[in-house]
């Protein structure tokens, strides 16, 4: 790669280059009737980036040692050769012998042996003690960057681990961890005869634990001998009890030769899984998959059709890896949800420990042991105050939850006229028709207005363009002052407008929004779907101002971005206005099925244990204080209108004259644009209309946050050169 002084140095640099020059140039071209072309230029290039494979690769773990791995290599490599493929090995880490010197030779692969073998060690011991007494490093980033080279260079590569998967390779580092960090599957040696299913079964079973795709197992035989029962039998066992291809026997050769192989393994032994179709064109499938059968969410789905959309296979901390093998950094925390990086492990083995004791029970009229244990700790972290949690699905429902109990609580208590909702405008409060109701984004809300029911809604700034808040705070008092007596409550998202385009308020209007409400006995709805769980810097929003809401909405980072899972927090005061006898009807007749979901409630009490484990709030501040720092840069931009940032949640505006704050226009899609061309370099990004919005996961290093930010710089430094084409930008979507 490329490495001027101003270039953006990249934390995947060893995960492949980034093809820079396509990047730099964007062409779009625009068709003479001003219609766009159907396979605009941008996504061409971006085909042609990331990590371009050839082939596929494989790792190659036994069961034991001496079980036979180099001689399956030899073989299963010898058959690949008879069939045309040009096929590579790769030996990471070596401890005595000289087993990758041999494949070399055997196989007559032209890689120096450096690539095929760049760690040995001299004793034959466990790797984590022979390369200590070498006095030998072995750094993962150096063999991940030699496997990359190797696996553009071959059809299929075969890495040889060495022992098995538990193997350690450095104390803190074993086989089964390389294995996922060059994201390989698995192929089993296992030996023929007595005594190996257990150790067969171990291994797959570790492995799919560990997330790593189990692609077969060979079965070796080690000794000339006549076959007994267990021969004959074991690996039909094997295949049938884990759902495993067998790829058949190794027979024991004396000479293992070219001319052996091919005459005595050659029938015998399955090459299907070597020869399948490469990921090109699983893709291709599952794109048309999509534009077949899915619908997606805000999404304009005519420009979708004309896309090349991105499928997502797999993730690793804060990346997401496409079907290709390409890894982009997850910018938004997957639609503001990932907390700890995706796929944590403390928090996947929360998930499949509690399937192996409880799926699913119901909370109407029985309760469960994540439920209660979870709604006990959301009590314990939540400001103090509020003590009862009722749970349901999604940030919208945590919404209407929270709706209806504020209004029947005062029709139980004989207040009839407390009915009227109030709200701020452009707020955010989820996508359900009663959360659509006390919703102010018109171009999300317009079209359902006669479905909804109505409200009170106060003229709130964007703190940009209007920075009057002053004036908002004086109407909403005046509200109160007149009409409390037919208000059940207001709703804010506190600190934070998210979905409005990350406005951020100025310190201490919650607080007076909180005092307003307490003084007129309206109950105060803080909606921290998007803000709670660290998002702001601290545990919820509304600690900076130590304010205790009547109501506190969560969902979003409940999980840690794991499963759907949404809580109401309220007060005793609130509950006991519900506590009649059952003929009263006074009853909160609310509950979706799923209510306190046992797996979703124990991801969820794996995220906390995360946030106290790992000190995730403490090392946030100087994340924040980097990413603060970084922003900086980008307001000098020429399109950048106004930089907005609390925590770890920023919206940068884009404007079309930076003077007069004029907007672009809608339909010149520049907030898309510009995530489009952070795309190209690798990072994922939504826009929100003109506002491109920054929401990593807090567990972003400080190396991918600086990466984020240069790429986002880039992009909309790139805007001079798009906007001056004048063009649309195609595909996706830009709401
Ligand atoms: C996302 C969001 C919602 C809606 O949550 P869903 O899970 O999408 O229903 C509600 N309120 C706020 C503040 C949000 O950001």
């Amino acid at each position: 790669m490329n490495k001027n002084k101003d270039e953006v140095i990249s934390p995947l640099d060893f995960f492949d280059d980034y093809d820079q020059e396509s990047v730099e140039k964007p062409e779009l071209k625009v068709a003479k009737s001003g219609r766009r072309e159907r396979r605009p230029a941008v996504q061409r290039t971006q085909s042609r980036r990331g990590p371009v494979k050839k082939g596929r690769a494989f790792f190659i773990s036994a069961t034991d040692t001496g079980v036979g791995k180099t001689t399956a290599i030899k073989v299963i490599a010898t058959l690949l050769k008879d069939q045309g493929l040009d096929v590579g090995v790769m030996k990471p880490v070596q401890c005595g012998g000289d087993d990758a010197k041999a494949l070399k030779e055997f196989l007559q692969i032209t890689d120096p042996l450096e690539e095929i073998n760049p760690y040995l060690a001299k004793e034959p011991l466990s790797p984590h003690v022979a390369f200590r007494r070498d006095k030998i490093q072995v750094h993962r980033d150096k063999i991940i960057s030699i496997f990359q080279k190797l696996r553009r260079r071959h059809d299929v590569v075969l890495v040889e681990g060495a022992g098995g998967l538990l193997v350690p390779i450095r104390e803190d580092y074993c086989m089964a961890d390389l294995a996922k960090d060059l994201e390989l599957e698995l192929l089993i040696v296992s030996r023929l005869g007595l005594g190996t299913i257990n150790h067969t079964l171990l291994t797959i079973d570790k492995a799919r634990e560990l997330g790593i795709m189990v692609a077969g197992v060979i079965f070796s035989e080690t000794e000339k001998k006549v076959h007994g029962v267990p021969e004959r039998t074991n690996p039909a066992t094997i295949r049938h009890l884990r759902k495993v291809a067998g790829l058949g026997i190794i027979p024991f050769c004396e000479d293992l030769s070219v001319e052996t192989i091919l005459k005595v393994c050659k029938s015998k032994i399955d090459l299907k899984l070597f020869l399948a179709q490469p990921a090109s064109k699983k893709t291709a499938q599952l794109r048309e998959g999509d534009k077949n059968f899915l619908w997606h969410p805000f999404t304009p789905m005519k420009d979708w059709l004309e896309s090349d959309p991105l499928i997502i296979d797999r993730a690793q901390g804060c990346h997401l890896i496409d079907t290709e093998g390409r890894r982009y950094l997850d910018g938004v925390s997957s639609l503001w949800v990932n907390v700890h990086g995706h796929n944590h492990p403390q928090i996947t083995a929360a998930i499949k420990d509690q399937l192996n004791r409880l799926d699913h029970s119901t909370l109407l009229g029985l309760s469960n042991t994540p439920a209660v244990e979870l709604a006990k700790k959301l009590v314990a972290i939540a400001p103090k105050g509020l003590e009862k949690v009722f749970y349901s699905d999604n940030g919208s429902t945590a919404v209407e939850v929270a709706i209806k109990m504020a209004y029947q609580y005062w029709q139980n208590s004989g207040r009839l006229e407390k009915t009227q909702l109030v709200h701020l405008a452009n707020s955010y409060h989820g996508d359900t028709l009663g959360s659509v109701s006390v919703g102010g984004i018109d171009l999300f809300h317009h079209v359902y207005q006669k479905l909804t029911f109505p409200t009170v809604k106060i003229d709130f700034p964007d703190g940009y363009r209007n920075q009057d808040f002053e004036a908002a705070m004086n109407q909403l008092q005046e509200l109160l002052k007149k009409s409390a007596d037919k208000i059940a409550a207001l709703i804010v998202e506190p600190l934070v407008q998210g979905a409005a385009g990350m406005i951020v308020w100025p310190e201490g209007l919650l607080k007076r929004m909180k005092d307003l409400c307490e003084q007129h006995e309206v109950f105060l709805i803080a909606d921290e779907v998007a803000t709670g769980f660290g998002r702001t810097g601290k545990m919820f929003a509304c600690e900076h101002e130590e304010v205790v809401p009547d109501f506190l909405c969560l969902a979003k980072g409940l999980t840690g971005g794991t499963l759907p899972l949404a809580a109401t927090l309220t007060t005793k005061k609130v509950f006991e206005g519900f506590l009649f006898d059952t003929k009263d009807q006074k009853t909160f007749f609310h509950g979706h099925t799923y209510t306190g979901n046992p797996l979703a409630c124990a991801a969820a009490l794996a995220n906390l244990k995360v946030f106290s484990v790992e000190h995730t709030l403490s090392r946030l501040q100087s994340k924040i204080a980097l990413m603060r720092e970084k922003l900086k840069k980008l307001e000098q931009l020429l399109h950048v209108g106004q930089v907005r940032q609390k925590g770890m949640m920023v919206g940068i505006e884009l404007v079309k004259d930076k003077q007069s704050k004029q907007p672009f226009a809608l339909q010149e899609k520049i907030g898309f644009a510009v995530c489009q061309q952070a795309r190209q370099r690798g990072v994922i990004l939504r826009p929100l209309g003109n506002v491109i919005v920054l929401m990593p996961p807090l567990a972003i290093s400080k190396r991918e946050l600086d990466y984020l930010l240069q790429v986002v710089y880039r992009a909309i430094e790139n805007l001079g050169q798009t906007s001056r084409l004048k063009g649309t930008v195609p595909g996706g979507s830009s709401t």
